[in-house]
């Protein structure tokens, strides 16, 4: 089924953002949250309902895929009617398509239950907390694919180090650039970060593209354009 990936998924109209959290029902699952975003006529879906095939289709590419690029892989997930323009599924698929990489790469992991792991864990994370709690979905995703691959602990010591290290990297270059969010370029710049990241650290060395170039930028409202490195019109360069 086609949507309009940037819109509200009942009737299509554009999301609303209050300062406040409302109580609203879920139009698909009908239980009642919390929520600082609905439609211009009313609609909320919660983040559970936003992202369940989106999910499965992360998980279902990653376990075909042999590429060492995890831009490449996650770009072949966005490309995917369920993957909305934006949505908390980029807090999953941003580590799942490192997780891949990296074990194509070469590195030491269990890919389907690191997968299965990165879903549990990124799909705690709330959507909109970019915005609201000042720190991007995309970051967070990285500092758990790092611990993932590494199996840190709170009581972990080095690799505990490197897991908040790594999402910081990542969070510091998603903001050097400004917003509005966008979950396209948020996600390609954590990823970017995170592939330095784990070449220096863990010796992994997966691939990245020598230009990423943006595909998805018609279906944002609120592309940054030339202010955004992946636009192609791009007034900024990519490092
Ligand atoms: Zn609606
Ligand atoms: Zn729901």
């Amino acid at each position: 089924m086609a949507r309009d990936p940037n819109a509200c998924l009942v009737c299509g109209k554009k999301l609303v953002y209050y300062n406040e959290p409302k109580e609203m029902k879920c139009e698909f699952c009908h239980k009642k949250f919390m929520s600082y975003a609905c439609c211009e006529d009313g609609h909320y879906v919660c983040d559970d309902c936003h992202e369940k095939e989106g999910l499965e289709v992360i998980q279902r590419v990653c376990l075909k895929e042999t590429g060492r690029n995890p831009v490449k892989i996650a770009q072949k997930i966005m490309l995917d009617p369920y993957i909305y323009m934006h949505g908390p599924e980029h807090h999953v698929m941003v580590g799942a398509a490192l997780l891949t990489a990296y074990h194509n790469a070469g590195g030491e992991i269990d890919l389907k239950n690191a997968i299965a792991e990165m879903v549990q864990r990124g799909r705690q994370y709330p959507g909109g907390s970019c915005g609201f709690w000042g720190c991007c979905g995309a970051a967070v995703s990285v500092g758990m694919f790092a611990s993932i691959v590494t199996e840190t602990t709170p009581l972990s010591e080095k690799t505990w180090g490197w897991a908040n290290e790594a999402t910081s990297k990542a969070l510091a270059k998603i903001g050097s650039y400004g917003g509005p969010r966008c979950c396209k370029r948020n996600s390609f710049t954590a990823m970017r970060t995170a592939a330095e990241f784990t070449e220096e650290k863990l010796g992994v060395k997966m691939e990245m593209p020598e230009r990423i170039v943006c595909g998805f930028f018609n279906e944002n409202a609120e592309c940054l354009v030339e202010r955004c490195p992946y636009h192609p019109d791009s007034a900024i360069p990519m490092a």
